[in-house]
């Protein structure tokens, strides 16, 4: 079904009481199935409603009904889990994870679930108080939230991107993180000369007392040409030879926008995440002591761990004495004020509550449905009773998620979506051991750099990763620093 709407700044959208002039076309055979005047809130039902049952029994096209093929995929897994001598196919999934075993990733979802429902509970609260008084809807459906949501979200913490990326010019920012990366790690990092592919390529070398501990590539900027996206990628891992030692070399690869005229590069705060992001996995690949290839850095490390320090140095951007250090306005170099980054922060944490629920809900599913279910009966009343168990707000039962869930039926991620959250947690839990460490003005802990680095960072697939984490750590992970850093404590 495709939906066209125009001349959308002419109608009196915001008190929800305009209509709109809306063609509703079949998007497969083109034709025109209504035309007419819509209200706004008909016109979200139509939306959602389309989109929800899009390649399912319900949608407009029967034919393409993803539910025969998502059952017979199911049944094949199964099969196969029974060929290999595995209880399920979640069970097979989990063999190169780091999680143990279906059980305990169902128990880790259950417990974030019951953790994150009060301040989900809270969120929509606050979404349905704003919906009745501010844009005239009473009961809020299904099809309201993201609308509702969006402009919640722009009351409260409307802020420019462009006005903050004026503040975040590429050389500070480089000199910031490897500021960081210098004092924390005890390394030494500095641009070398080498071979490029472009000129805008850079190349460096980390060494520490002298002694050379890896080399790394660094592409920032955006090209024709160029793939995009951002990633870390190994030209070579750390391997002893006999002639000697081969040290790590990375690839650091971005996508920010080039410089403009006589202005240097500048990063939007998600490119400032972005690259701290990347920069936590080429640490991972070049900081390891393992001399053996298949286990040294980035290589043999458990799937559903590998974000660990990646997202681990996600924290640091989010750290005030970081930022307003890393941050310098492009004309008057005065630093990010404090007010904005306060304001960027409230909205990370934006109805963190309702969208970890949604995750959850989306992780449990996929989990129970190669675990629990019975591949020969329909999967639709599992995910009603998973939306029973966890949601705030119960999806009307004719969404069929379940037939667009393309992570798990076509992507890499069967059994494995909760690693999203997983990792997170992971990465919450190892941040939270430099706030308990840090000094009063903010410092991070040089010790607990080096307990990390050595515990996490230079360990890389030689041993599993949850001994890594216990090494560091001294205990299991908890969700508490994950909660208390999206704001749901
Ligand atoms: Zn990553």
């Amino acid at each position: 079904m495709q939906i066209t709407v125009d001349n959308l700044d002419r109608l009196d959208f915001e008190k929800g009481g305009g209509l709109l002039p809306a063609v509703v076309q079949d998007a497969t055979s083109g034709a025109v199935l209504m035309v007419g005047w819509m209200n706004p809130d008909a016109l979200r039902e139509t939306l959602y409603r389309a989109y929800v049952t899009r390649a399912s029994e319900l949608g407009a096209n029967a034919a393409l009904d993803n539910g025969p093929i998502i059952s017979e995929t199911l049944s094949m897994r199964a099969e196969e889990a029974t060929l290999l001598g595995y209880p399920s196919f979640a069970d097979v999934s989990l063999v190169p994870k780091m999680a143990e075993s279906p059980a305990r990733v169902i128990e880790f979802l259950r417990d974030l679930a019951a953790r994150a429902k009060p301040s989900a509970q809270r969120d929509m609260a606050e979404l349905n108080a704003f919906a009745s008084d501010k844009l005239g809807i009473k009961t809020l459906m299904s099809w309201d939230l993201a609308y509702v949501s969006e402009r919640l979200k722009e009351a409260r913490y409307a802020f420019s991107d462009n006005e903050v990326k004026q503040y975040f010019q590429l050389p500070r920012v480089l000199e910031g993180l490897f500021g960081l990366i210098q004092r924390l790690f005890d390394v030494q990092i500095q641009a070398e000369q080498a071979q490029v592919w472009h000129p805008d390529v850079r190349f460096y070398r980390i060494e520490r007392a002298g002694e050379l501990i890896g080399q790394f590539y660094l592409d920032m900027y955006a090209r024709p040409s160029k793939r995009p996206g951002a990633w870390m990628d190994d030209a070579r891992g750390r391997k002893r030879l006999e002639t000697g030692l081969q040290t790590p070399v990375a690839y650091l690869t971005c996508n920010v926008q080039a410089p403009i005229g006589d202005k240097p590069a500048l990063l939007s705060h998600d490119d400032v995440i972005t690259l701290f992001h990347e920069f936590g996995h080429g640490l991972h690949h070049m900081l390891t002591r393992i001399d053996e290839l298949g286990v040294s850095g980035i290589s043999g490390v458990e799937w559903d761990a590998v974000e660990l320090p990646s997202q681990f140095m996600e924290n640091f951007c989010w750290e005030w004495d970081i930022v307003e250090s890393m941050t310098a306005h492009v004309d008057t170099q005065a630093p990010l004020p404090r007010a904005l980054f306060d304001k960027m922060l409230a909205a990370k944490n934006f109805q963190s509550g309702l969208q970890t629920l949604r995750q959850i809900e989306f992780s449990l599913f996929d989990m129970l449905v190669h675990s629990e279910h019975d591949p020969a009966q329909d999967f639709m009343p599992l995910l009603q009773r998973v939306r029973d168990e966890v949601a705030v707000m119960r999806p009307p039962a004719f969404n069929r998620m379940a037939h667009t869930f393309s992570h798990i039926f076509a992507g890499g991620y069967a059994a494995g979506y909760y690693s999203y959250k997983w990792a997170e947690v992971l990465s919450a839990d190892a941040y939270a051991a430099f706030e308990e460490t840090a000094a009063a003005d903010g410092t991070p802990s040089v010790e607990t750099g080096r307990l990390y680095r050595q515990a996490i960072l230079e360990a890389g697939g030689s041993r599993p990763a949850l001994e890594s984490f216990k090494a560091f750590r001294g205990r299991e992970p908890s969700i508490d620093a994950l909660l208390r850093h999206q704001g749901m404590v």
